[in-house]
């Protein structure tokens, strides 16, 4: 079976089992603040767990989009070396909330497993949780029971803590789970080693692995530790789809599936190298120059999705958050190439058409951005080879130093800003150091390194405290139809960050918007009979809005009034609205590749970013700005559909972005030819607006530009500044009617009175030449000059150059200028001064700038400095003459 057949028998399965196939949320994860990216299936199904939102329909099932480079589940470092973990990989899930329990996730495993797939149940083990004596947790004999029914006893594995007891966190939902393990090694391997699978599952061998994690979720965990027991119970499974795919292909290495393989080849083709797959290895043992060589390409490979699928889904590589991840990931994988795979130029990025070819189908986000995907990953590549040399050119500088001291040691501060600054990892300085015969001081550059690790916590440390429940319940939102609202506090929590206290409050009802899509939440107040509480911000967790407050109502069981600061929110609707058709327009005057990157949306201004692969020009700037002033004068009506199934939505041309997460219901928006799915909040109609003009267009990364713009009283007040201005530049000039005309004609008197005054300074430099040469005094056969005279420093220098064109033979000259107040002192000798004298200007200026109190310096045969004390200008003259001692 294909790669792309298993997918799909999975899928298959699940449907026949009543389960709801949907797709996979975005990789990025844009509106947790706990976590970065999706780690496992159930990240999307978090509110659903934490009883925030509906579970209908009971029973899901899809494949989702994981990446594992961050956080509590980091494999960044085992991906290449061994051959099962990757940063990106897909995990297939199926979920019951609340429906069937262990008896039916363990039944449906076994039977996709055994009856479906055919995998030999004799290569199958499952772990069960041992039990917990100091959490009177006992051992999970229920899920033990159900297993009996498949496989024989010394087929069950009681499993500690650790592997076998899932939490979602310090606290709230837990409970314990069943790994099913398979032992994978060949006959040879098993006859050889003389273990059974059973004593091999968990012990890191790189033939007997997980491949499905099926977690019982049963437990809340409270703040203090406890656990009581969870109002639904949950089953979530995980399974790692490249690893299924190794095991129904036969191989005993993840990249020599055909997942892997065609990028492999592709990397081979393009480096002339070979990668030897398990079975070639097993034939015949391999070096370690060329394990060095398979581990950089599988390295490649992995990190070439991971890469790939992130910038698809909006996030690109950048020097903060999610963004950053993205870059070490990309980083790493240059690195490989460059030390083991011999690529001094960009290379991945030339992957990418077999990436988009074998997964551009299943994945269709991939194709659709193929061109951005390649041009960001060149870019990147480029930069940090760039960087690369930079630092190994450091680094050489850095091992001659030491090479003079007699030393071999790098020491590991030095190591560490490497690392710090320029990007240069450990074990690259360790290397190329190596291959000098030279040592790094590992111990000090981990102590530096944890330095800063404290630095970085001690800067992001949020403390949480527990919620404070008062009521049971959901939120309702109602900020799309009003902007004042009864209601009561269902929660709150204190939160500490950086030493600043506040309060997060969750209401029955709210007509607040929480930061969400680009656009800032919304601030006002909560009123009740007794007090008035500012809010001073609002965001999304969880599904629901959260309003920020310094301080808690002193009756938090009040009634309230929520009341939205609705100026503000006016204005932000204003910009949320005028962004869509932005992008309408864009599209329109750019072309279809014109595709949303990030956008937002305050009551001051809008931000947008947008694929496309040059400068916007000033011609296209206008079309767009007309473009859309005109909608806004057309008053285009809002055309709002809440409860749009998907098929609908997708029917009447509304744009989705690529990255975000939508359900099987969408919300339209829709203003005329401008319609987008959209959760924000908008102007009732386009008139609302006022006005647009957008003030800068710029690059924000390789093939994304970003336009700033303005709208209504902000573009007013900018008209009004810019009348003004231009009032008082009309003033300058009298009124003119032909403004224009009059700066033309000051301009072009200007220049030619400069080109004038230029030429009588050269006829009068000219002058003072001669002068000079004919008063020269000789002294020793040398035709010695001084001269005190005002002058600009350029003036002075043409001087000296005049008079050295000027005289034949030996000449020493010596020139004292002062322009403004400000002394400047100028040395000219002939090349005989210099080579038989052994005089220096340099030097020598160096010397009697002292007595101007400056400095400056200059060639062998002419030098300057400049001063502030114009008075010991003579002095300073006569100096160098005593110098020179001729
Ligand atoms: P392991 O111990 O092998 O790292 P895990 O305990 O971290 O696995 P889970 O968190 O239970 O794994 O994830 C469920 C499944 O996802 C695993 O059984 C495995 O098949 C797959 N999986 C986990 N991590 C990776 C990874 N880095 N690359 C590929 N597949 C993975
Ligand atoms: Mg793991």
């Amino acid at each position: 079976m294909t790669a792309n057949e298993i997918r799909d028998s999975f899928k298959k399965f699940f449907e026949s089992k009543q389960h709801a196939i949907v797709p996979s949320a975005p990789m990025v994860i844009k509106d947790d603040p706990t976590l970065m990216f999706t780690n496992a299936g159930m990240n999307q199904w978090k509110d659903i767990i934490l009883g925030t939102r509906d579970p209908e329909p009971r029973r899901r099932a899809d494949t989702q989009k994981c990446l594992r480079v961050s956080g509590k589940h980091n494999d960044l470092e085992e991906v290449g070396h061994d051959t099962y973990h990757h940063t990106m990989f897909e995990m297939l899930g199926n979920w019951s909330f609340g429906d069937y329990f262990k008896e039916g996730a363990i039944d449906m495993a076994w039977e996709y497993l055994v009856d479906v797939l055919k995998l030999n149940p004799e290569d199958l083990y499952v772990t069960v949780f041992e039990g917990s004596p100091e959490e009177n947790i006992p051992r999970d004999d229920e899920a033990a029971k159900y297993w009996a029914k498949h496989v024989p006893e010394d087929h069950i594995i009681n499993g500690n803590k650790h592997d076998n007891f899932w939490e979602m966190g310090d606290t709230g939902p837990c409970g314990p789970c069943s790994e099913i393990h398979v032992d994978s090694r060949t006959p040879e391997q098993k006859a050889a080693s003389g273990k059974t699978g059973r004593e091999l599952v968990n012990q890191d061998d790189p033939q007997v692995i997980e491949i499905w994690n099926l977690v019982f979720m049963q437990f809340n965990r409270k703040a203090d530790g406890s656990l009581e027991k969870l109002s639904m119970n949950v089953i979530d499974t995980g399974m790692g789809f490249e690893r299924l795919v190794r095991m129904m292909q036969g191989k005993h290495s993840n990249y020599d599936t055909d997942v892997f393989q065609p990028i492999i080849k592709a990397e081979q083709d393009i480096t002339g190298l070979k990668y030897f797959t398990f079975e070639e290895e097993t034939v015949s043992p391999i070096s370690k120059e060329q394990d060095n060589i398979n581990v950089a390409m599988r390295v490649c490979a992995d990190h070439l999705r991971a890469v790939s699928f992130s910038i698809a889904d909006g996030q690109l590589p950048s020097n903060a958050k999610a963004g950053y991840v993205i870059r070490r990931i990309l980083r790493r994988a240059v690195r490989y190439a460059y030390t083991f795979l011999g690529q001094k130029d960009g290379f991945l990025y030339k992957l990418v058409p077999t990436l988009v070819h074998e997964m551009g189908d299943a994945f269709p986000e991939l194709k659709a951005q193929q061109q951005l995907i390649t041009k960001v990953i060149k870019e990147e590549e480029d930069s940090f080879l760039r960087t690369l040399d930079k630092g190994i050119s450091l680094l050489d500088k850095a091992m001659e130093e030491l090479k003079a001291q007699g030393k071999n040691q790098l020491d590991g501060v030095q190591a560490f800003r490497l690392f710090d600054t320029y990007g240069f990892p450990l074990d690259l300085t360790e290397l190329i150091c190596r291959e000098n015969g030279f040592t790094v001081d590992e111990e000090q550059f981990n102590v530096e390194m944890q330095k800063q690790k404290e630095r970085a916590r001690n800067a992001a440390a949020v403390e949480n405290s527990d919620w404070v429940e008062l009521k049971p319940g959901e939120q309702q939102f109602v900020g799309y139809d009003y902007s004042e609202y009864e209601c009561e506090i269902l929660r709150y929590r204190k939160v500490t960050q950086k030493k600043n206290e506040f309060y997060e409050i969750v209401l029955s009802a709210t007509p607040f918007y929480g930061e969400m899509g680009g656009q800032v939440g919304d601030q006002g107040v909560l009123v009740s009979e007794n007090e008035t509480i500012q809010v001073i911000d609002s965001k999304r967790e969880n599904g629901q809005t959260v309003h920020i407050v310094k301080q808690l109502p002193k009756d938090p069981s009040a009634q309230f009034m929520a009341c939205v600061d609705t100026d503000k929110r006016d204005a932000s609707a204003a910009n949320h609205t005028a962004t869509h058709l932005l992008d309408y327009a864009l599209k329109q005057v750019l072309g279809d590749h014109v595709e949303q990157k990030g956008s937002f949306v305050s009551p001051d201004t809008l931000r947008f970013d947008f694929s496309h692969f040059e400068k916007v020009t000033d011609e296209q700037i206008r079309e767009v700005e007309r473009m859309v002033n005109d909608m806004i004068r057309q008053d285009l009506p809002r055309d709002e559909h809440r409860d749009m199934p998907m098929d609908e939505a997708k029917k009447l041309g509304a744009i989705a972005l690529f990255g975000e997460k939508y359900g099987d219901k969408v919300r339209v928006m829709r203003f005329g030819p401008s319609c987008e799915l959209c959760g924000g909040i908008h102007a009732t109609s386009t008139g609302r607006i006022g006005f647009f003009k957008i003030l800068s267009e710029s690059s924000v990364a390789a093939g994304i530009r970003r336009i700033e713009a303005t709208t209504g009283r902000d573009c007013e007040e900018r008209l009004y500044q810019m009348e003004d201005i231009l009032n008082s530049i009309k003033s300058f000039f009298n009124n003119a009617k032909d403004l224009q005309g009059v700066i033309q004609k000051y301009i072009e008197e200007h220049d030619h009175m400069k080109k004038e005054i230029e030429g009588f300074q050269a006829q009068a430099v000219e002058r003072a030449a001669q002068r000079l040469v004919e008063k020269a005094r000789e002294v020793n056969g040398v035709k010695v000059i001084t001269s005190v005279l005002p002058m600009s420093p350029a003036a002075a220098k043409d001087l000296a150059f005049k008079v050295r064109a000027a005289v034949e033979g030996s000449l020493f000259c010596v020139i004292g200028s002062h322009e403004n107040n400000k002394p400047q002192l100028s040395i000219m000798m002939s090349d005989d001064m210099v080579s038989d004298h052994g005089l220096n200007a340099g030097q020598m200026v160096r010397e009697a700038a002292k007595l101007i109190q400056g400095g400056g310096g200059g060639q062998p045969h002419f030098a300057q400095a400049g001063g502030k004390n114009v008075d010991g200008l003579s002095a300073a003259v006569d100096k160098v003459i005593e110098l020179a001692n001729l």
